[in-house]
C-alpha cells in the first residue's frame, strides 16, 4: 500500500486530503498538523479584535476525516528529508512516505526589522490573534488605573489586506474596547503606519480611494508614507520615505505586525531551494527534484504568465491547488501523466468591519454593504468547499440581509 503524508491541515492540505479520502486506490493518507482543528485564517482578524470567537472560525479537523482512509496525527514537523523520503516530527517517530504533499502555511515576516519580534503582537494564528484581543482589554484596564491615554492607542504596522481587515474589525470592536476603559467609543485611536504611498495597489484608483476614505471616515488613522526601523516597548519608530534621516516616534500600548508573510521556516530547514519560505514550483506542483513532492499553499511560489511573477499567496489559490495536488498524485499513482496548474481568480474582496467591504469579483468592483455580503458568501463558500455541509452550517455567515 503506499503511503501518502500531508503535512499541514490549512486551506491547501486539507482540501487535498479531503479531495484524496473520496478516491478508491490502495493508498492511505497520514495528516500531520501541531493543531487538532483547522481555522480559516482569512478572519484571524475578527478573532484579534474579538468581535467572533475562535469556535466561529474553527472546526476539528478529525470531523472531516474519513477515519478509515486517514490517519490524523497532531504533532510538529520538523524537518523534510526528500531523498530519504521521511519527515521527522517533533513528538512522534519519523514518518516515511511514498508521497508528499507539503502545505505548512505561513509566519510573520518582520524583514529584519529591530524590535518587531519583542515589541509588537504578531497575528498568525488562533493562539497569536485570541493573545492580540487579551492584550487590548488588558491595556483598557490599565486605562482605568492610571488615565494614561496611550493605553486606549492600538497601532497596526503594515496597511497590506490583513491590516486593512484588521483596522476595519477593530472599528466594530472600539465599543467594547471603549466600554472596558470606562470612555466614549471616540478615544479609542486606530492608527495604520503604512511605508507605501498608496495603499490596496492591486484595485484601480477609484476603488482603492474608496476604501481609503471609508477606513478613514470610520475614524482610522491611516499613515502612508512612514517607513517602521524600529519597534521599541509601546513605540514604533519610523522616518517618512526610505531615506529621510528624522526618524518620528508614534506611541502605542498595542502594536501589531501585519507587514508580511513568509512560508514555513521548514521549508529552508529541510534544504529546499527558497525564498521566504516558498519553493519555485514544477508546472505540476512538485518540487524541482522531487517528482513525489507536492509543494502547495503558502509555501509555494507558481508564477502567474500574466504578470510573469508568482501569484500572491491566498486563501483561494491554496484551495485550488490542493484540489490540484490531489488529482495530480491521484493519477501519479495510476501511472497516468500529470497537469499543469492553472490558476483564474474569483476576485478578491476585503472587508473592512461586518458590514463594509471592497474588491473584484472577476471584473466587476463591489463595494460597500453588498461587497461585505460577497466577502462573507465567500467564507462560507470556503466553509463548504474544505469543510462540508456540517461545518457550513454551523460555522457560516448567515447574518446577510440585516
Ligand atoms: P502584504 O505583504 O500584502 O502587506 C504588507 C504591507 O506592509 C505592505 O503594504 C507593505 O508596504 C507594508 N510594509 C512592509 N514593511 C513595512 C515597513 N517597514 N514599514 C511600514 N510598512 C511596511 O501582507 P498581508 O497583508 O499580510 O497579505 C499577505 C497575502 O495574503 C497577500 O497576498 C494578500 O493579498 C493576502 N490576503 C488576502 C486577503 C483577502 O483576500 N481578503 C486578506 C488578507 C491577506
Amino acid at each position: 500500500m503506499k503511503q501518502i503524508v500531508v503535512l499541514g491541515a490549512g486551506y491547501a492540505g486539507l482540501k487535498a486530503v479531503r479531495s484524496l479520502q473520496k478516491k478508491e486506490g490502495d493508498f492511505h493518507i497520514t495528516l500531520v498538523d501541531h493543531n487538532d482543528y483547522h481555522y480559516e485564517a482569512t478572519e484571524l482578524h475578527e478573532v484579534a479584535s474579538g468581535t467572533q470567537p475562535k469556535t466561529k472560525i474553527s472546526y476539528p479537523i478529525r470531523d472531516v476525516l474519513d477515519t478509515k482512509r486517514v490517519t490524523f496525527i497532531q504533532d510538529s514537523v520538523v524537518k523534510i528529508n526528500p531523498e530519504s523520503q521521511s519527515v521527522e516530527l517533533k513528538n512522534h517517530a519519523t514518518l516515511q512516505y511514498d508521497y508528499a504533499v507539503v502545505s505548512l502555511g505561513f509566519c510573520s515576516e518582520t524583514f529584519g526589522i529591530k524590535g518587531a519580534k519583542e515589541n509588537a503582537l504578531e497575528m498568525v494564528d488562533v493562539p497569536s490573534s485570541e493573545k492580540i484581543y487579551q492584550h487590548i482589554m488588558e491595556m483598557m484596564k490599565k486605562y482605568r488605573e492610571t488615565q494614561d491615554e496611550k493605553y486606549l492607542q492600538i497601532l497596526i504596522c503594515g496597511a497590506g489586506f490583513t491590516g486593512i481587515e484588521l483596522a476595519g474589525a477593530l472599528v466594530d470592536g472600539r465599543k467594547d474596547y471603549a466600554k472596558a476603559a470606562g470612555v466614549s467609543e471616540d478615544k479609542i485611536k486606530i492608527s495604520c503606519v503604512e511605508a507605501a504611498t498608496r495603499v490596496l495597489p492591486m484595485f484601480d484608483e477609484k476603488l482603492a480611494d474608496y476604501g481609503v476614505e471609508l477606513i478613514k471616515k470610520l475614524g482610522v488613522n491611516l499613515m502612508t508614507g512612514c517607513m517602521i526601523k524600529e519597534i521599541k516597548p509601546g513605540e514604533v519608530l519610523y522616518t517618512k520615505g526610505k531615506d529621510d534621516p528624522e526618524v518620528n516616534t508614534v506611541a502605542a500600548a498595542t502594536i501589531i505586525w501585519t507587514t508580511g508573510v513568509s512560508g514555513s521556516q521548514v521549508i529552508g530547514e529541510s534544504g529546499f531551494e527558497q525564498r521566504r519560505g516558498r519553493v519555485m514550483v514544477n508546472a505540476d506542483l512538485t518540487a524541482p527534484e522531487y517528482p513525489n513532492v507536492y509543494i502547495i499553499g503558502d509555501v509555494s511560489a507558481v508564477m502567474d504568465p500574466t504578470s510573469n511573477r508568482p501569484y500572491p499567496t491566498t486563501a483561494q489559490i491554496a484551495t485550488r491547488m490542493g484540489l490540484h495536488a490531489a488529482k495530480n498524485l491521484y493519477n501519479q499513482l495510476h501511472s497516468k501523466p500529470t497537469e499543469a496548474f492553472t490558476f483564474h481568480s474569483l476576485g478578491t474582496v476585503a472587508s473592512i468591519g461586518n458590514t463594509h467591504a471592497l474588491g473584484l469579483v472577476g471584473k466587476t468592483q463591489v463595494k460597500g454593504y453588498p461587497a461585505s455580503v460577497v466577502k462573507k458568501s465567500i467564507m462560507n463558500k470556503s466553509l463548504l468547499d474544505i469543510g462540508g455541509l456540517k461545518e457550513l452550517l454551523s460555522k457560516g455567515r448567515f447574518d446577510l440581509y440585516h
